[in-house]
């Protein structure tokens, strides 16, 4: 794919400048469309760890960031979105670039992050604690004060949203951050890190280190100067996280991958979720942790709903994530098209039915890129790699079944626990499986929503905590109880200790 690209150089964020990393080295970073390159990025080492932890512990611990009025954090954190929809066109280009998301999702990426920060900073001002009721004459009261020096880490598929998701909370709370993008997709990051700046966050609050995770990943985690990791990425990435900040016994919360059911019932509008369903497993190119990519057909609608599923998957317009008409893009890199269509092969020696797709965009136009087909395999069992293991990819899993007890069985025999979407227009069935599915986001007879006021994350191996909403600000403040001796006899236990004690 032609695309025209101003290759560019963009720095680590520390302390409030852009800096060459310690040891000056770079690395490139490409666009999957072609795999051209599109920035030339600093790549922080060890060294660089420390010099941002550094920075972040100075600037938690003289209180510019935690203990500057809420109000004013609020201002300074709706001015970073501000300037995020000012930006939008130029921010989403970069983006689509960078991850090959199509440009009407990078859009929306750029103004869901938007919107992400606008509703923390109206949160700022609303960390509460409690008065808590004593059986003597005492006073208890808790406060919530954050966690201090936060490291995150995100992956490459939605690069500036799931920043935004961290620092939303992280920022309101007064903590302080550095964050390491995904090396597939370092500048959204780079660039957030200094719109942070010219919205008034002070120096050392935000930091971003772009780096190789197998190195910079420990060094985070394993710095005892860094309070807590916020990780989302791949459950295997999340297990060596919870071994490499176990020597520092650190706050830990993880948001990791996800196989997640999506069952369609006879008495579903069946057009309806025909359309959802397409949008649940292909949109970014199926690199969405929630993606639905397990498809539960009822027997009785699976011809029908299968013959207008493939039509409607052939119909999905592939091509220039750049253009607006585009409907799905590339996968992130050449070693995830060979991920994928792995699986297809392994489905296919496996027994399940091809029904669209399964190659890569055979179009010589396509030929430089990371383009796959959308693909669906039809009665595919749970027991396949396909339909227990993450594709990350544009690959649909399609089990038929009888009843609900097979169903739900079914869903609920993976090790994932992320997400899953029940069609059926019976209120009683609906809630039923709703409360019967492990997974820690349920939606009735919509695809998937992940809008900042609603909690996210995983049950199961699908993640630790949850982010969004007002539960995040959990995860970025901790409890301080506090109490206060009320009575007018002064204490002294030892001093008014009874001749006979004995009750
Ligand atoms: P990944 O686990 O490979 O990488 C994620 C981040 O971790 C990257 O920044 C990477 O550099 C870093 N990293 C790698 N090794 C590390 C280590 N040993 N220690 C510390 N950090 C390390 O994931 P990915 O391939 O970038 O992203 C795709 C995965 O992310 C999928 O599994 C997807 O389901 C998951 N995901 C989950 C959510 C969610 O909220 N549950 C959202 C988006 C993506």
């Amino acid at each position: 794919m032609a695309q025209e690209i101003a290759i560019q150089d963009y720095k680590l964020v520390i302390d409030g400048q852009l800096v060459d990393s310690a040891t000056g080295e770079t690395f490139e970073t490409v666009s999957p469309a072609n795999n051209e390159i599109v920035g030339r990025v600093a790549k922080a080492s060890p060294e660089d760890v420390n010099r941002a932890v550094a920075a972040a512990r100075k600037a938690f611990d003289d209180g510019r960031w935690s203990r500057m009025p809420p109000i004013e954090r609020a201002k300074r954190m709706r001015r970073v979105a501000n300037i995020l929809r000012e930006r939008v066109d130029e921010l989403a280009r970069i983006e689509t670039l960078n991850c090959g998301k199509i440009i009407v999702e990078s859009r929306a990426d750029v103004l869901n992050s938007a919107a992400c920060f606008d509703y923390y900073a109206n949160l700022a001002g609303q960390i509460w604690g409690e008065t808590i009721p004593m059986n003597g004459p005492l006073f208890d009261y808790t406060v919530r004060e954050p966690v201090g020096v936060c490291a995150q880490i995100i992956p490459w598929n939605f690069p500036m949203l799931m920043a935004a998701w961290k620092l939303g909370p992280a920022l309101a709370s007064g903590n302080t951050v550095i964050l390491k993008p995904a090396s597939h997709t370092p500048i959204t990051a780079v660039l957030l890190g200094q719109i942070c700046l010219e919205a008034g966050i002070p120096d050392g609050v935000m930091n971003v280190l772009p780096g190789p995770g197998s190195t910079i990943g420990p060094a985070l985690c394993e710095h005892p100067d860094v309070d807590k990791v916020a990780f989302t990425g791949e459950t295997k990435t999340g297990r060596s996280i919870i071994r490499s900040s176990a020597g520092t016994i650190k706050k830990v919360s993880l948001e990791l991958g996800g196989k997640s059911p999506n069952i369609v019932f006879p008495d579903a509008d069946i057009n309806e979720a025909v359309n959802g369903s397409l949008f649940s497993v292909f949109t970014n190119a199926g690199q969405r942790c929630t993606a639905r990519t397990r498809l539960f057909l009822h027997e009785s609608i699976h011809d029908q709903f299968m013959s207008d599923f493939v039509a409607r998957t052939a119909g999905i317009r592939i091509g220039d994530p750049l253009n607006w008409t585009t409907q799905m893009g590339p996968v992130i890199s050449p070693n995830q098209c060979d991920r994928v269509l792995s699986y297809v092969q392994m489905a296919r020696e496996g027994g399940a039915d091809l029904a669209h797709g399964g190659r890569r965009v055979p179009d010589e136009a396509f030929a430089t890129g990371n383009y796959v087909e959308p693909t669906v395999f039809d009665h595919v069992t749970n027991d396949m790699p396909i339909a227990q293991e993450e594709v990350f990819g544009p690959v649909l899993a399609v089990i038929p079944f009888k009843t609900d007890e097979d169903v739900v069985r079914m869903a609920n025999d993976t090790i994932y626990g992320l997400a899953a979407t029940i069609w059926t227009n019976d209120i009683k069935r609906a809630h039923r499986l709703a409360a019967s599915i492990r997974a820690g986001n349920i939606s009735i007879n919509y695809p998937t929503v992940n809008p900042p006021e609603a909690p996210f994350g995983g049950f199961k191996q699908s993640g630790i905590g949850r982010e969004l909403s007002r539960h995040a600000m959990d995860l970025y403040t901790q409890v301080k109880n506090v109490v206060v001796n009320l009575d007018e006899k002064p204490f002294d236990w030892y001093g008014n200790w009874p001749a006979d004690p004995r009750p």
